[in-house]
């Protein structure tokens, strides 16, 4: 079998033919040359005349661990469509790209799945490139699609660069993809997705949800009046931690049946989900039952506080909830009584949580996904280059890996 042969089956390089293959210092050049005829413009516009051309080379999957290269020439062409002269498509690589499609594809598919330095390692590419890659992968996969028949959406704030800048994040309950994200917590960060959507899907928005700063609620209610604003449950619980953490750090931890280790498992304990407790916490707790009453009672009003979520017929929230907050009030605790104040001030909203079903969040996890892809990236210099990542993690996309052509 003749090399050129044996190169053409073995890459299989889309819409184009292997001319000839050197082994080099920098590794194989496989030089190949396009099918087609005719040269077609980013436009969708098509000559058989060239402009002018030069050579290009695209790296591509390794060969064993031999890094490969396609060589071929690229073709200006004076688009009569677009009125200037522009670089045609070629079909093995995206427009502007200097890896293949595969390599891309590689290079993206595993970007969702682990962190740049290994990428970065495993397959010989530059971080800066595999930055590229993504946003390149995103633009091509990412389309107004995604807001076709949205109903219920939640809106938060994602902090990076250790809390000092921001992204507006946009996700569908339904399907817990992040459809939007901008720059900045702004009414205006917001606005764009709502501009986005157009009046016709913005009729179909029924329900959104946020946390209770007020910056997101103006824009929403001037975009969609007509649906619910429901307070994400996840902010809320945070509201009653703070509370009862209060009570904790005042607790007289002297003279206590608690060693100040077991003290420390406690506040682990009183922070927790109680289904995720196991018996040795439960025993801490029972302690704390019957040595600091006053902890476990803010605690217990924790707790009931996330059952409201959890377990509460939407029917039922409204009842359920105004004697919650006259226990809160009873309890004579100041975080307490004021963690009710708050509640109070917030009660439509939070009603509109459980009679929407919105409780149940599939977005509980997003902002946690969200800074583990921060961490995988080490701080990512731009935020469009985080929004990327986040669309490409986290909105639904499926990249083809080379092997599944
Ligand atoms: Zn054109």
């Amino acid at each position: 079998m003749r090399v050129v042969t044996a190169f053409n089956r073995i890459l299989r390089v889309p819409g184009a033919w292997v001319t000839g293959a050197a082994f080099t210092d920098d590794g194989v050049v496989v030089s190949i040359r396009a099918k087609a005829r005719r040269h077609r413009c980013p436009c969708g516009w098509s000559t058989a005349a060239r402009y002018d051309q030069s050579r290009r080379r695209w790296r591509h999957l390794d060969f064993a661990s031999m890094p490969v290269w396609l060589e071929a020439d690229i073709v200006r062409v004076d688009c009569a469509s677009c009125g200037r002269v522009r670089t045609a498509d070629v079909p093995w690589a995206r427009p502007g790209a200097r890896h293949t499609r595969d390599l891309e594809d590689l290079i993206a598919w595993l970007a969702q799945r682990t962190d740049k330095t290994s990428i970065a390692k495993l397959l010989r590419v530059s971080w800066e490139a595999i930055q590229r890659v993504v946003t390149r992968v995103v633009a091509d996969h990412i389309t107004d699609r995604r807001f076709d028949g949205l109903r219920h959406i939640g809106v938060d704030e994602i902090s990076y660069k250790r809390g000092h800048k921001y992204l507006t994040v946009v996700a569908d309950h339904d399907t817990g993809r992040v459809v939007w994200v901008a720059e900045g917590r702004t009414q205006a960060a917001l606005e764009g997705f709502f501009d986005a959507l157009g009046p016709e899907r913005r009729a179909g928005i029924e329900a959104v949800s946020m946390d209770m700063a007020t910056i997101y609620r103006d824009a929403t209610r001037r975009a969609v009046p007509h649906a619910a604003i429901c307070f994400d449950p996840f902010h809320l619980v945070s509201w009653a931690n703070k509370a009862v953490d209060a009570v904790f750090q005042n607790v007289d931890r002297r003279s206590s049946q608690l060693t100040g280790r077991e003290w420390r498992q406690a506040r682990y304990a009183l922070r927790a989900g109680a289904e995720r407790l196991g018996s040795r916490h439960h025993e801490l707790l029972a302690v704390i039952e019957h040595d600091r009453r006053q902890l476990f009672h803010a605690w217990e009003l924790k707790e009931e506080f996330r059952a409201l979520f959890q377990t509460v017929d939407g029917d039922d929230a409204d009842s359920y909830l105004r004697d919650w907050i006259h226990r809160a009030r009873a309890s004579g605790l100041p975080s307490m009584v004021n963690l009710a104040r708050q509640i109070e001030r917030n009660f439509e909203g939070i009603i509109n949580t459980v009679r929407l079903g919105l409780s149940n969040s599939r977005l509980e996890g997003v902002n946690a996904k969200i800074r583990l892809i921060n961490r995988r990236g080490f701080g990512h210099p731009k935020w469009q280059n985080l929004a990327a990542m986040i669309h490409l993690c986290l909105g639904g996309i499926t990249v083809p890996l080379p092997t599944q052509r």
